[in-house]
């Protein structure tokens, strides 16, 4: 298991760390990735955020031979954002799985992709 990447499309779970939100349909990155605890799990969920946990890697549904394929399935369904402007700003990049194995193309679309509430 690489624990090193973190997937940016985790579920809302407390211990799991947030990076951006959603405002009036943007995703609007924070400075910094911040770790959900007990106290802050309630304001997050009643808003839109963009979650991240470690990558489990072949652990996951999502993963096949050596990558995640999100990013492929959401480009074949999603427009890319070509303003580099719109997700320059994200703190996730340095440990980003998506941003590891497919480069600025992954986050031509990430910003399109909204975290769904998943357990507590
Ligand atoms: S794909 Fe790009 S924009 Fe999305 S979390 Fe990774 S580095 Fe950030």
């Amino acid at each position: 298991m690489d624990n090193k990447k973190m997937c940016p499309s985790a579920p809302l779970k407390k211990g799991y760390s947030v990076f951006g939100k959603f405002i009036d349909g943007k995703l609007e990155y924070y400075d910094e990735i911040i770790t959900i605890d007990s106290e802050m799990l309630d304001t997050v969920k009643r808003e839109n955020v963009r979650t991240t946990m470690p990558c489990v890697s072949k652990g996951c549904g999502n993963w096949s031979g050596d990558k995640c394929t999100v990013p492929d399935q959401m480009n074949f369904f999603l427009t890319p954002i070509e303003d580099e402007s719109q997700f320059e700003n994200c703190p996730l990049r340095k440990s980003c799985r998506w941003f590891f194995q497919d480069g600025i193309k992954a986050c031509g679309i990430c910003p399109l992709i909204e975290t769904k509430l998943f357990g507590t």
